[in-house]
Formats: structure tokens, C-alpha cells, sequence
């Protein structure tokens, strides 16, 4: 531990831990592989990600002992499957994101929501640490962050933890970011006929 920084000995997750890289200006993509050394499968984005953030859900695929997830959107489109797509399964049919994972590695490729009432329909969420490529957008804040505590974190530690995330620039929240609840609030809200286009 660092005296004099004592929240460095929390660790959130490997790509935000040492500091956060920045975007690179026009960076347009590039491919995600899961972590089997044979017969990867390989997932080609070919935009910029949006919304990229730690996530400390159960739900989201998480590196090796990290307590958060890295994961960001992409326009559904954007994404293409180019390599050993049979080793993908879907690891929960019932979510509203649809997790596509390597059966033999584990690794979510990219989750789906394919619910066309859904607020982020037409998104896709990927995890841009699978790639090589350097230039993503960097994570922006953190989001469900209460969650940890369903995967073992202690309870009594979440003051260190969002404290950690505080002093790395990373917002913590117990839901996604206000913008993102109200951008499902307004959804919700025009599907009901609350709210109509000003
Ligand atoms: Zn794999
Ligand atoms: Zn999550």
C-alpha cells in the first residue's frame, strides 16, 4: 500500500488501476477476441464505443478477481461476428441483454438486447479491453456499484471502493449514470404517452 495514497490498494478493474488512457481522436474501431490461445473468436467493431464504464453488476463478464467489468455501447450493426461464432452460446436466455459468451473461455463477445421496446435497443455492450487496438473511449463513470457486495466485496469496505473511484474520475453510482436513467425514463415515458416530443 502507498501512504500516501491510500485508496490505490483498492482495485477496480486492470484498465482504469494505473490510469485511464485517453480516446484517440477518430479512432473508428477494432477486434475484440476472447482469451482461448486456439481458435479464438473474434468480434469486429467498427465504430467508436459510447458510454464506456465499470460496472460492478453480477451480470457482466469481469477479468480475473476484478471487482468490476469494463463495458461499453455500440451500435448493433457495428458489430460482426468474424471468427469460431459456433463457440458462442448465450449465457442467460431470459436477461434483457442477451450475453453472447465463448463456451470454452468464458468471455462475453457482446450482449444484445433484442427487445425493440427496449430503451437501448439496437445497442450492443462489448468490453474493449478484449482488443489490441488502442484508442477507445475510456470509461466514464461507474455504475451499479452497490452490486460488488452480490460477489463477495465487503460491505464495510464500499466507503474505500467509491472513495477509489471518486479520486480516478469515475463518478460511482447504484444505477447506471443520470443520463442513461433518464434517457429510460424518457423512453418509458413517450411509450406511455406521458411525455411527447417537445
Ligand atoms: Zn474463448
Ligand atoms: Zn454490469
Amino acid at each position: 500500500m502507498n501512504d500516501a495514497d491510500p485508496n490505490s490498494a483498492v482495485k477496480i478493474h486492470p484498465a482504469v488501476d494505473n490510469g485511464i488512457a485517453p480516446a484517440t481522436p477518430g479512432f473508428a474501431g477494432g477486434t475484440l477476441s476472447c482469451l482461448c490461445s486456439t481458435n479464438p473468436v473474434t468480434v469486429e467493431i467498427s465504430s467508436q464505443v459510447a458510454h464506456n464504464h465499470v460496472c460492478g453488476c453480477t451480470k457482466c463478464w469481469k477479468p480475473n478477481a476484478s471487482l468490476f467489468s469494463q463495458v461499453a455501447v455500440v451500435g448493433r450493426d457495428k458489430v460482426r461476428v468474424t471468427a469460431n461464432e459456433d463457440k458462442l452460446q448465450v449465457v442467460d436466455e431470459s436477461a434483457t441483454i442477451q450475453r453472447h459468451a465463448c463456451r470454452d473461455c468464458g468471455v462475453h463477445m457482446y450482449g444484445r438486447i433484442e427487445n425493440n421496446g427496449h430503451a437501448f435497443y439496437g445497442l450492443d455492450f462489448v468490453h474493449t479491453e478484449l482488443s489490441k487496438e488502442k484508442g477507445w473511449s475510456p470509461p466514464e463513470f461507474a455504475a451499479f456499484v452497490s452490486s460488488i457486495i452480490e460477489s463477495g466485496a465487503r460491505p464495510e469496505n464500499m466507503g474505500a471502493v467509491r472513495a477509489r473511484l471518486n479520486e480516478i474520475g469515475l463518478p460511482p453510482y447504484d444505477a447506471l449514470s443520470p443520463p442513461l436513467m433518464d434517457a429510460i425514463s424518457t423512453h418509458v415515458a413517450k411509450q406511455r404517452g406521458v411525455l411527447q416530443d417537445a
